[in-house]
C-alpha cells in the first residue's frame, strides 16, 4: 500500500516567520493537499534559552492569513500529538536511553571548561574549531573512555552531562534529495552531535527524526541550511531502527536579498516586508513590517512565494491556490538561491487586485478606510468605488489615496493648477453646467460627459481647459480616475453640491 503523505512544517517559536518560512510553508501545504495528505505543524520549542512569548500565536495567525491551515497541530488537535516538543520530553528521552543502550550513543560528562580545553589544544591554522568527533571523544570525560562503574557513579550522582551520538569513521551516506538528486556524504568529518543536552531536553537532530518517525511523516522539506546535518539524521534513522520508514527528503533553496541571504536586516535598509505579518520583538519593542500590513492580499502573497524557487515549465505567472495545488512539483524547484524582488513581489499584487472581484477586496479596504478614520461606509457604495478604482492600486494600502475624496469632500483644493488659466468665461460655463446637470435625470457618466462637451463647444471653450478644473472642484486635486466617473458615482446632488461650493473660490 502507498504510504499516506503527511508533511510537517515544523518551526522554532523564535520571532516573526520570515519569506523562507512561509515558503516552506506553502510547499508543505500544496503537496499535501496534492496528494490528498495531511499538513501537520510541529512547534519546535525545546530550545528554551530561545523562547519568545507571542511567537507560536504568531506562527498560526501568519498560516490563518495566508490561508495555509494545518491539518493537524498543537491547536488543531490530531491523533498524533502533542505537537509541541516541549510536552513531548519523556518520548526523547526513551529514545536517547536506547540509542546509548545499543551502542549508538554516549553519556558524556566534559565541562565547558573542558570542552573550551580541548578546542584551544588542538586548534590548527587549518582546523580552527576543532569538533568533538571520532579523532576526540577517546581523549574526552565520556562514557566510552570512563569505567563502567564511573559512568555509572556519575549519573547515579545527576552530574551534569549530555548524550551524544557516535557518528562512525569513513562510512559514505548518500542521501537522496528530491530536487537535489543524490547528496553523498562522508562521515569522518561529522562531528558527535548532542542528541540530549543536560536540561534533559533533546536538540533538534534528536526531536526531528523521533517526531517525523511517530508521527509518520512521509516527506520533510526543510531550508537548506539543515543540508549539512543530513546524515547525522540518516545515522538517527537507521540506529533507531526506523531506516525503511525514513521520509523522502526535498532541502529547499534559500531566499536571496540584495546581497546574499535575504535577512531582516534587508527589509529594513531597501524599505520592504521580510515578515509575513506585523511581529513586535517582545524584548526591545521593534516591530518589523508584515506583507499583509504593508498591503499585499494572501493570494498574491502565496503566488509570488511560490514562484521563488519553483515554476511550472511554462510562461504563466498568476497562479490561483488551486492551480498550484495541481501544478506544483517539488522535482521542479531549483536547487540555487531564489533571488526576491520586491518590484516583482508587488506587480503580483498588482495583478491580483486587477483580478479580484470587488466584493473580495471589500472587507481589507473598509478596515483601511476605517483605520484612517472614515466611519460612514455604505458596502455597496464601497464595492462601485472599489471597481473604479482597483486597477489604479499596486497595495491595499493605496485604496486610500485613490479613494477617499468619495466619502469626504475635499477641503482644499489645488488652486494653483487652475487660477493662471482661470477666467470669467470658465466661471459662466460652469454656472451653465450646474442648470443642466440640475435638470438631468439620468446620472451616467456618459451622459454627463456629452452634455459637459456640447456647452464647452456651444461655449467655444476647448473641453480640455475645463476637465482639470471639474476635477479639482470633484476630488481637490490632479488625481483620482476618470472624472465623469467620480461624478456618475458622488452622484447628482454631491456633485452639484461640489461644483457649487468650489466655483467661488477659483
Ligand atoms: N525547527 C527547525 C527550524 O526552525 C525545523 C527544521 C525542519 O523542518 O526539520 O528551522
Amino acid at each position: 500500500m502507498e504510504k499516506r503523505v503527511r508533511v510537517r512544517f515544523a518551526p522554532s517559536p523564535t520571532g516573526g516567520l520570515h519569506l523562507g518560512g512561509m515558503r516552506t510553508v506553502l510547499y508543505n501545504y500544496l503537496f499535501a493537499k496534492q496528494h490528498n495528505g495531511d499538513f501537520i505543524l510541529r512547534i519546535e520549542d525545546t530550545d528554551q534559552s530561545r523562547y519568545v512569548p507571542g511567537a507560536e500565536q504568531y506562527i498560526f495567525d501568519c498560516l490563518k492569513w495566508a490561508g495555509l491551515e494545518p491539518d493537524e497541530s498543537p491547536v488543531h488537535g490530531g491523533y498524533y500529538g502533542p505537537y509541541r516538543q516541549s510536552e513531548r520530553k519523556d518520548i526523547y528521552r526513551k529514545y536517547a536511553g536506547q540509542l546509548v543502550n545499543d551502542g549508538y550513543a554516549y553519556y558524556a560528562f566534559d565541562t565547558p571548561e573542558e570542552l573550551e580545553k580541548m578546542r584551544h589544544e588542538l586548534r590548527t591554522e587549518s582546523n580552527p574549531s576543532p569538533q568533538y568527533d571520532h579523532n576526540v571523544r577517546m581523549k574526552m570525560r565520556n562514557s566510552l573512555t570512563l569505567p563502567a562503574e564511573e559512568t555509572k557513579k556519575l549519573l547515579a550522582e545527576n552530574v551534569r552531562h549530555v548524550i551524544r551520538i557516535k557518528v562512525p569513521e569513513h562510512e559514505t551516506l548518500i542521501l537522496k534529495d528530491m530536487i537535489r538528486g543524490d547528496v553523498q556524504f562522508d562521515t569522518s568529518v561529522v562531528d558527535d552531535k548532542v542528541l540530549l543536552k543536560a536540561d534533559e531536553m533533546p536538540t533538534y537532530h534528536l526531536a526531528v527524526i523521533v517526531d517525523d518517525y511517530l508521527m509518520k511523516i512521509s516527506h520533510s522539506f526543510r531550508g537548506e541550511e539543515w543540508l549539512s546535518s543530513a546524515p547525522v539524521h540518516i545515522l538517527l534513522w537507521k540506529y533507531l531502527g526506523w531506516e525503511k520508514d525514513m521520509p523522502q527528503w526535498a532541502h529547499l533553496p534559500l531566499i536571496l536579498g540584495p546581497n546574499g541571504k535575504l535577512s531582516k536586516r534587508d527589509g529594513s535598509k531597501y524599505g520592504f516586508p521580510v515578515f509575513a505579518m506585523n511581529w513586535t520583538d517582545p524584548q526591545s519593542g521593534e516591530l518589523t513590517e508584515g506583507f499583509k500590513e504593508k498591503g499585499f492580499l494572501p493570494e498574491a502573497f502565496i503566488n509570488f512565494l511560490a514562484m521563488l524557487g519553483w515554476n511550472d515549465g511554462t510562461e504563466q505567472e498568476i497562479f490561483t491556490k488551486e492551480e498550484l495545488i495541481q501544478r506544483f512539483s517539488m522535482e521542479k524547484v531549483h536547487s540555487g538561491g531564489a533571488k526576491f524582488d520586491y518590484e516583482k513581489a508587488k506587480w503580483f499584487n498588482h495583478e491580483w487586485m486587477k483580478r479580484s472581484e470587488a466584493g473580495r477586496l471589500k472587507q481589507e479596504v473598509k478596515n483601511l478606510l476605517l483605520d484612517k478614520g472614515i466611519d460612514k461606509i455604505d458596502d455597496s457604495f464601497l464595492k462601485k468605488v472599489i471597481g473604479l478604482v482597483k486597477e489604479r492600486c499596486v497595495l491595499i494600502t493605496d485604496f486610500y489615496d485613490q479613494s477617499y475624496f468619495f466619502f469626504k469632500a475635499p477641503e482644499q483644493y489645488d488652486l494653483a493648477s487652475v487660477k493662471p488659466k482661470w477666467n470669467e468665461e470658465k466661471k459662466l460655463f460652469f454656472a451653465e453646467v450646474i442648470r443642466n446637470y440640475e435638470l438631468n435625470n439620468v446620472w451616467i457618466a456618459e451622459d454627463l460627459e456629452t452634455n459637459f462637451k456640447e456647452i464647452a463647444s456651444a461655449n467655444k471653450i476647448k473641453p480640455g481647459e475645463v476637465l482639470l478644473p471639474l476635477r479639482i472642484m470633484l476630488v481637490g486635486g490632479k488625481f483620482g480616475p476618470g472624472v465623469f466617473a467620480i461624478a456618475e458615482l458622488l452622484g447628482k446632488e454631491e456633485t452639484i453640491h461640489r461644483i457649487k461650493k468650489a466655483l467661488p473660490l477659483f
